[in-house]
């Protein structure tokens, strides 16, 4: 059987720099798989690679048996899978549900569109999503009022607007408060065991990932160091001697490993 999303070799070089390495990664049909790594091991750099936001210089990218290599990003969101980004994309100015709408136009076509009626089956789909993230009373708050992890929410929300089979999600807990981490990490699970989406995450928060993913893959400077259960990658010393082997090096602060303080309680799910 082949994975949904399979890539082989991937390289992409910014200038003298090789930020991904001839990565290898897969990630199966309704599976959740971890991707960790010091800050700056590539990873998102490799989300951009896979999702054809950026242009690869080595590799193949396969999804769904369709190499996509050379798609532009709204095919692959056509062929059914989303992302989201580190930094968070929402339009601060519009409501919660407006964003809802605008993704799903956003993923399948131009700007004109954008300002389109939205049709009522994806009113529906966004009503009955908002509901299902936990955000269903904030639908007509303005984005911008939202919490740190509300927004997170919101977006993993826009990314399923388009009926996924994959969501790329990168840093779903960056600035999110633990509280909230758990309501992220339980809705993740629901979105994964009910409607079968399979899911890559990037994560500083190794215990966040741990909770959620029987298979991780770590990185480190653009090459995958180790792959496995969450309980081998953080035993195994290679992995450890990348978070916490250069002491000059206070970029790995929040990539904590094990049983750290700054793990232990931001992923514990409710
Ligand atoms: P991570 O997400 O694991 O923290 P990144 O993928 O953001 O890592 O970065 C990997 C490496 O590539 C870093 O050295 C970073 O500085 C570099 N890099 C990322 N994006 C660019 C870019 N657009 N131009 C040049 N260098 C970049
Ligand atoms: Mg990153």
């Amino acid at each position: 059987m082949t994975a949904l999303l399979e890539a082989r070799g991937v390289v992409k070089r910014f200038g003298g720099l090789t930020a991904v390495d001839g990565v290898d990664i897969s990630v199966g049909a309704g599976e959740m798989v971890g991707l960790i790594g010091p800050n700056g091991s590539g990873k998102t750099t490799l989300f951009d690679c896979l999702s054809r936001v950026l242009d690869i210089d080595g590799g193949l990218i396969e999804f769904d048996g369709t190499d996509i290599g050379r798609h532009r990003p709204h095919d692959v969101a056509r062929l059914g899978m989303s992302r989201t980004f580190q930094l968070i994309r929402v339009y601060r100015d519009l409501s919660v549900a407006e964003n809802m709408h605008l993704s799903i136009q956003w993923g399948s076509l131009g700007v004109p569109q954008l300002f389109a009626r939205t049709d009522a089956a994806a009113r529906r789909r966004a009503d009955e999503l908002l509901d299902f993230l936990l955000l269903g009373r904030l639908r007509h708050e303005r984005a911008g009022n939202l919490s740190g992890g509300q927004r997170r929410l919101l977006e993993i929300g826009m990314s399923l607007m388009s009926e996924p089979r994959l969501v790329l999600l990168d840093e779903a807990t960056s600035g999110v408060n633990p509280t909230l981490a758990a309501d992220i990490a339980d809705r993740l699970r629901a979105v994964n065991s009910e409607r079968q989406v399979a899911f890559l995450l990037v994560e500083h928060n190794v215990q966040f990932v741990a909770d959620l993913c029987e298979r991780v893959v770590v990185l480190d400077q653009g090459a995958v160091l180790a792959e496995g259960t969450p309980g081998e990658v953080t035993q195994d010393p290679a992995v450890i001697e990348a978070y916490f082997g250069d002491p000059g090096d206070d970029t790995a602060g929040d990539d904590r490993v094990g049983n750290s303080p700054a793990g232990a309680g931001d992923g514990t799910a409710p």
